[in-house]
């Protein structure tokens, strides 16, 4: 069987392990000089080495990525977080850690001891998750989620320095532009099913390293073939199933089956006419973007020793130290941290200098060194279509991985997961159609990993009944 892979994101990397080691080696055709996709790093000219196109995190309840991790030797490139920093507005820090206490009360006391919330907005809170936790009522289902907050009493500061500042993060977007079960998922994924679902994992080497260097040696090694520098101009057809991926070239790479792992503003360029205007194929057009940036700053001297930090209420929102967390000396541009500003509408029409400024001002309210430290060098980086906006309805827009043509399967952060536009996403996807593939000769294959157990605590207090009621044709 001869299966073509188009597309080296995590999607169609997922999707090539998953089938390589089940003994069905493939070829990937990736467009671009390296593997990752979103998830990649770019060549610096002036330090000849590779940034981020920004920090990629992923988190405990990230079953999915984690597994594909382990399974391709990448776990020890990652190191988890145990303690959250968060940067009041005042610019005092509260560190964020779990008791020993089950879950969902493991976070309780850190909750409690945050001191940029008031009492009532931390008693809001408590409620707000606890209804969130028990489940969207039918007549809320297609709320924005700002309006969900205010009909269910949250303060404004609640709104705006908790479930802002957690959502941002997550899901890219703004209040307003995010469906109430994606928000609902986020927090008891993470916060309220199991006492490790918040854990942070950051890559401690550029994402380069993960897929350009491990992950390729991995699947090479196994027997697939990856193909980098190769774009997929169409999809043929011969009768009913699809037959070649045609090259830019005109090569035509033949296969017995094949996966679509392009983004979805992509996907629609090499569909045949009679698969793209199909209804699941024209809803995926109505999927709207969001962008998120990346200030990278160079300085000559150390800013802070903190690992991370996250910021509430100001354009920054998340600080990585890479000095500190790639565990080297500096290098010769000098100390690096990396800002990530996620929903970054605002910025367009707002000039690099102008952003730069208002950035190292805000660092420097909470790190006052940095108004003394050179600032050796600074990149920023704007990812316009980072992901797909988790706006209400949207999953209505998404399609299940198998296509309506036999030996052709969609994978994609955009496809149906249940997960918003993650690498836990990219990675799910991956693997429900190389499943999906597979099935036609074992009915028996299971590829997903499971969710996190929810505490029996988290049930009995939260209601939750799993982390997520998974939609019946996306069971295994
Ligand atoms: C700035 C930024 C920050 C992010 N931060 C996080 C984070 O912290 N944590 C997290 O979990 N997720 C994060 N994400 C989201 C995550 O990166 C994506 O959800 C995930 O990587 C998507 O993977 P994918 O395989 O579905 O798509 P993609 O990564 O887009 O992969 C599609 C691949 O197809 C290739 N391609 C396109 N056209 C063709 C063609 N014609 N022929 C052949 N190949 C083609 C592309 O080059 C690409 O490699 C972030 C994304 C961005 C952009």
């Amino acid at each position: 069987m001869r299966i073509v892979i188009i597309g080296g994101g995590l999607a169609g990397l997922a999707s090539a392990v998953a089938l390589t080691e089940r003994g069905h080696p493939c070829v990937v055709l990736e467009s671009r000089s390296r593997l990752g996709g979103r998830a990649s790093s770019f060549l610096d000219p002036a330090s000849g080495t590779y940034i981020d196109n920004c920090q990629h995190v992923s988190l405990g309840c990230c079953t999915n990525f984690r597994h594909f991790c382990q399974t391709t030797g990448l776990t020890e490139f990652f190191r988890t977080e145990k303690t959250l920093y968060f940067v009041g507005p005042d610019g005092r820090i509260d560190p964020f850690a779990a008791s020993a206490l089950p879950a969902p009360l493991h976070l309780a006391g850190a909750f409690a001891r945050l001191r940029y919330l008031s009492w009532r907005d931390k008693l809001a809170l408590g409620i707000g998750l606890r209804a969130l936790a028990r489940g969207v009522k039918p007549e809320e289902r297609h709320l924005p989620f700002s309006e969900w907050l205010v009909r269910h009493g949250q303060t404004p500061a609640a709104i705006a320095r908790f479930w802002h500042v957690v959502l941002v993060s997550a899901l890219s977007e703004t209040l307003d532009r995010i469906d109430v079960e994606h928000a609902r998922k986020v927090f008891v994924d993470t916060f309220l099913a199991h006492r490790d679902g918040w854990l942070v994992d950051i890559p401690t080497v550029p994402l380069e390293d993960l897929y350009g260097g491990r992950l390729t040696e991995w699947l090479t090694a196994r027997g697939s073939e990856i193909r980098l520098q190769a774009t997929v101009e169409e999809l043929e057809m011969y009768g009913d199933q699809m037959a070649s991926a045609r090259l830019g070239n005109g090569e035509q790479v033949v296969g017995d089956q094949f996966i679509l792992a392009l983004p979805f503003f992509r996907v629609h360029s090499v569909l045949p006419a009679v698969l793209a205007n199909r209804p699941e194929m024209a809803a995926v057009e109505r999927l709207e973007a969001a962008p998120i940036s990346s200030v990278h700053l160079w300085f000559d001297r150390p800013i802070t020793e903190l690992p991370h930090a996250v910021f509430v209420d100001r354009l920054c929102q998340w600080m990585f130290n890479r000095t500190v967390l790639s565990n080297t000396a500096p290098s010769e541009q000098g100390y690096y941290y990396q800002i990530v500003i996620s929903a970054s509408r605002e910025l367009a029409g707002q000039g690099r200098e102008t952003i730069l400024a208002q950035v190292l001002a805000e660092l420097s309210a909470v790190w006052p060194v940095v108004g003394t430290a050179r600032l050796l060098r600074s990149r920023q980086v704007t990812e316009h279509r980072a992901v797909f906006s988790p706006v209400p309805g949207v999953d209505e827009l998404r399609p299940l991985q198998q296509s309506s043509v036999s030996n052709l399967q969609f994978a994609g952060d955009w496809t149906q997961t249940d997960w918003p536009a993650t690498m836990e996403g990219a990675v799910r996807s991956g693997y429900l159609a190389a499943a999906n593939l597979l099935r036609h000769k074992n009915p028996g294959v299971s590829i997903v990993q499971p969710d996190l157990p929810v505490a029996r605590l988290s049930r009995w207090l939260m209601g939750i009944r799993k982390p997520i009621e998974r939609r019946p044709d996306l069971q295994e």
